[in-house]
Parts: structure tokens; C-alpha cells; sequence
């Protein structure tokens, strides 16, 4: 799903890469094409038309650009392309939203943090994504408004067991991060967790941040976190933080998963309006997110690796679009840096 903005220049590279690889794997793919957001509001009315849900329940995998833009940001809508987005992740039940943030050697002095700071940073933040204060029930009138926040234990339990079993594959360590010095569904949070992992995973080890301390830790010492489990709107600000790691929005891929294999995979970043059309995008954020399809809804792990080091090739030998680019750096458009990464596939 295209989307908006920038989202349809980088699913076009991820499109690409995904055919690159059936073609050097042997694999066939088999591609829909679905309006959300924007797009759809245009041409239906209706930001998860029902023709895009049927098409995501029935595939094995969804690849995602971004929504919005300021043409649908009106606090008036009644319609929103976020509303598509929202609808998707709670309508397939994707509860788990894994955004890794690994800094690559040579992208080190492209972070607005020192790079003895940077270095070496290697987590993966555990999002809540179908829970709390975005899903929960909202109230405006002229003179208030209001956002519920509710998170049941059962909603607590299973996104910190995907935290944890992913820590214990890692470094075996995972920092749970809330505010229960002030919010009830905190409290909530960090009783479960902890009981949790007292009882199943007790070899894995716990750390609990507050979310303000949280927010200062991950520049102070990010190289310390391993994975970060957190509910919905800390993980969503957060991880736009912990990107300046990498040095840019347009460098993270995400996947959001549940029980099933079906999955959704996009970059964090969004529909990027200031750039759209221009052939500025950073599509490795897409393209990252293909190789996390890859390994986690198809199982193929090769191909997905061989992803990840094409992309990371092709960083290394400077290839460099706008946003990660110094002063010196000749500039990629969106096209010509997936190009440089397709051929590292080889
Ligand atoms: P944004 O992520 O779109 O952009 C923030 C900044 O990062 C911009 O300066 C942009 O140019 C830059 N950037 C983002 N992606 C980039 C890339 N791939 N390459 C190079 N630079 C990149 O956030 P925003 O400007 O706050 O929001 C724009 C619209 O996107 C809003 O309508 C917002 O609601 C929507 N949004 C959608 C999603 C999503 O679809 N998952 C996520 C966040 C924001």
C-alpha cells in the first residue's frame, strides 16, 4: 500500500528489491496494490475502503509507505488518513511493532550526537500498537476534550513475552518503560511486567525507566539498551527520538506483528510532505522493512539478510541520499540509492 506523500516513491524501491530477490532466489511474489489514508479518502471516501481489508486478510504479508499530509489535516475532518492506518494494525491484529535502530560505522558522524556516544547502538524497540491512549474512546466539544488511556493485563502480557523472547534471542536484556509514578495504566504495566518476568523469563535481565528518564537515557547511553518494551504513544515518540541515533527518520524500518505470520511492514518515517516529489526520500527505512517481511511473514531468511547487507554495502562504499549525507557526500535521489543497493545484492 502506497499511501501518501513519500510512501509511494519508497514502496515503487521496496517493489523493487522484493522482485530482485524472487528473481535471484527463485521465488515467485505475487503483488495488490490497496489505497490507504489519503489516497483512499480521495478516491472513496473512506481511508481503510473495504477492498483494501479483504486484500491485506488475504496475503501473506502487507508493505506499507506512510499516510497523511497537510490536504487531509484539517482538525475538523471527519474522515483522517490515520484513521486507515489505526484501522489496519487493530483490524489484523498486529499488537507488536518492532523497530530496530542499529547505527552503521560509516553513518556515525551523520547523527547530531557524538559518534562515542553512537557507536555501536544496537536495540530494537517493542511498541504496544493496538492499545492505549490512540484506540481509547474520544471526546471534544467546544471548550474540552478528552483520550482515553486503558490497557488490560491480558494486552500488558503479550506484548512484554514478544519483548522478552526476542531479548532472550539478543543480549538478554530488556528495559521496560513507563510512567507509573502518575498514570494508572502505568501502574498496571509495570506490575505485570514485572510479576511476568519473575515467573517466565527470570534468566532475562529487567530494568524499568520512567518514560521522561527513558527519553534522556537513550542519548545519555543508548549503546546500553538491548530491547525496550513500551506502550503505545511512549514507543511512538521515542523511537522518532531514538532515529537521530541513526542519524535520520528515512534510515528505520518497522514490522508490526501478532499471532499469526501476517504482518505489516513499514519505515517509521512519514508521508514526509516538505519532500514528496522530489526524488529526496531515503528509501533504506522501505527497503529495511522488505528484508523484516522477508524473515518474519515468509521465513526467508537468507534473502532477508542478503537485504540488510546490500543495504548496509551499500552505506559502506558511501553511497549517501540527502538526508544522510556531509558536506562532501555526492547526493543519490530516491531511485539511484536503490539502484546502489541493488546492486550490493549481488
Ligand atoms: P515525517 O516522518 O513525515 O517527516 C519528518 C521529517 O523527516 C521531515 O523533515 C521529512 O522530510 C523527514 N523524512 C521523513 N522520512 C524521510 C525519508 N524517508 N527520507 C528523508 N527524509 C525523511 O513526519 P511529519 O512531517 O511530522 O508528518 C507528515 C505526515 O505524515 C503527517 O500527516 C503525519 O500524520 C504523517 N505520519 C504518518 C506516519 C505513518 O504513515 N506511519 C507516521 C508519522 C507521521
Amino acid at each position: 500500500m502506497p499511501g501518501d506523500g513519500i510512501g509511494p516513491e519508497v514502496t515503487a524501491c521496496a517493489h523493487r528489491v522484493l522482485k530482485e530477490i524472487a528473481a535471484r532466489y527463485g521465488h515467485k511474489f505475487f503483488f495488490s496494490v490497496q489505497l490507504i489514508g489519503g489516497s483512499a479518502i480521495d478516491e472513496t471516501g473512506n481511508p481503510l475502503p473495504d477492498a483494501t481489508i479483504a486484500s491485506c486478510e488475504q496475503c501473506d504479508a502487507v508493505l506499507l509507505g506512510a499516510v497523511g499530509g497537510p490536504k487531509w489535516s484539517d482538525p475538523n475532518a471527519a474522515v483522517r488518513p490515520e484513521q486507515g492506518l489505526l484501522g489496519l494494525r487493530s483490524r489484523l491484529e498486529v499488537f507488536a511493532n518492532l523497530r530496530p535502530v542499529k547505527v552503521m560505522d560509516a553513518l556515525i558522524g551523520t547523527s547530531p550526537l557524538k559518534g562515542e556516544i553512537t557507536q555501536g547502538v544496537d536495540l530494537v524497540v517493542v511498541r504496544e500498537l493496538t492499545g492505549g491512549i490512540y484506540f481509547g474512546e474520544k471526546t471534544r466539544d467546544e471548550s474540552s476534550a478528552s483520550d482515553l488511556c486503558t490497557y488490560t493485563a491480558a494486552e500488558i502480557e503479550r506484548i512484554v513475552r514478544v519483548a522478552a523472547r526476542l531479548a532472550a534471542s539478543r543480549r538478554g536484556k530488556l528495559c521496560s518503560i513507563d510512567k507509573a509514578n502518575v498514570l494508572e495504566t502505568s501502574r498496571l504495566w509495570r506490575d505485570v511486567t514485572n510479576r511476568l518476568m519473575r515467573d517466565e523469563f527470570p534468566e532475562i535481565e529487567l530494568e524499568t525507566l520512567l518514560v521522561d528518564a527513558a527519553a534522556m537515557h537513550l542519548l545519555s547511553r543508548p549503546r546500553d539498551f538491548d530491547v525496550i518494551v513500551t506502550e503505545n504513544m511512549f514507543g511512538d515518540i521515542l523511537t522518532d527520538e531514538a532515529s537521530m541515533l541513526v542519524g535520520s527518520l528515512g534510515m528505520l524500518p518497522s514490522a508490526s506483528i501478532g499471532e499469526s505470520a501476517l504482518g505489516i511492514y513499514e519505515p517509521i518515517h512519514g508521508s514526509a510532505p516538505d519532500i514528496a516529489g522530489k526524488g529526496l526520500a531515503n528509501p533504506c527505512g522501505a527497503l529495511g522493512s522488505v528484508a523484516m517481511l522477508l524473515r518474519h511473514s515468509l521465513k526467508l531468511d537468507a534473502e532477508a539478510s542478503a537485504v540488510e547487507a546490500a543495504i548496509g554495502a551499500a552505506i559502506a562504499a558511501g553511497a549517501r541520499t540527502a538526508d544522510i549525507a556531509c558536506d562532501d557526500d555526492a547526493v543519490l535521489s530516491t531511485t539511484d540509492m536503490t539502484d546502489r543497493i541493488i546492486s550490493e545484492l549481488d
